[in-house]
């Protein structure tokens, strides 16, 4: 599964003829910076930390249950989303808390004729993919149609799980990384070999930059916590979404 996606992603890179489904057109991809895949690439760790915190945010002590949102982990064998390519992986299990149960690589979502491909595999729980594909076929597709001319793309994502705390202090905060409720993104390529750069395209007069406002704007419909190149310096390159608890009740949304 994972060279076939990567296959994919490698012929969309080259220029090679896309092999299965309504993908993306053999065009000259400008250059686009991945993210990493949790093993370096230059991808900075721990910068998902929201630059203001709720002072109600709940404290996660180290080895504690690390979200006091995490529901029970009883989905270990199945998760079906119609519409979303994906495998079922077998339970993350990383140290000091990190993982999960329900962990699926998700390759990805369609929608009708409408194809979202990515970068590579994203690790993530079966109940984050539901709200990443919803907000995929939701917020992303229309802007993309209504602004980059196409339903269909490829999205720079990151590895999704990363076994890590936030602001990379040994005693911080699980990161949502860690719990496979967190995903990175750096920009998207349409079949045309339009690029966009969430570090290049942000706050653009340009469709490109409405594009990324749009979809900023509506992950912040779908996630409870979005930081884009506006939050902080550390996200210039990129916007996290995550759907991690903030405040008592965890209605607290961080959209910056
Ligand atoms: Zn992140």
């Amino acid at each position: 599964m994972t060279s076939n996606v990567y296959s994919i992603f490698l012929a969309v890179v080259t220029c090679l003829p896309v092999l299965g489904g309504p993908v993306l057109a053999a065009q000259p991809l400008p250059q686009m910076k991945p993210l990493g895949s949790g093993t370096g690439h230059g991808f900075v760790e721990g910068v998902d930390t929201p630059a203001a915190k709720p002072s109600s945010a709940p404290k996660v002590e180290k080895g504690a249950d690390p979200a006091p949102d995490t529901p029970a982990r009883t989905q270990t064998s199945a998760c079906v989303i119609p519409g979303v390519e994906l495998t079922v992986r077998s339970p993350v299990d990383g140290e000091n808390g990190c993982g999960f149960s329900d962990a699926v690589e998700v390759t990805a979502v369609e929608d009708g004729d409408a194809r979202i491909a990515f970068s590579g595999p994203v690790t993530i729980t079966c109940e984050f993919a539901k709200v990443f594909a919803e907000w995929l076929r939701d917020g992303v597709m229309p802007a993309s149609e209504k602004h980059l001319n196409s339903e269909s793309l490829l999205v720079m994502t990151g590895p999704g799980y990363q076994c890590r705390r936030r602001n990379n202090l040994p005693d911080g905060k699980l990161s949502e990384h860690a719990l496979g409720k967190a995903v990175d993104i750096s920009g998207f390529v349409v079949p045309e070999g339009q690029a966009v750069s969430v570090e290049k395209d942000w706050n653009a007069k340009t469709e490109k930059g409405r594009f990324l406002t749009d979809i900023h704007a509506s992950a912040c419909t779908h996630f409870t916590t979005v930081l884009g190149p506006d939050a902080d310096p550390h996200h210039v390159s990129h916007i996290h979404l995550d759907t991690g608890c903030h405040g008592k009740a965890c209605d607290y949304l961080i959209c910056q």
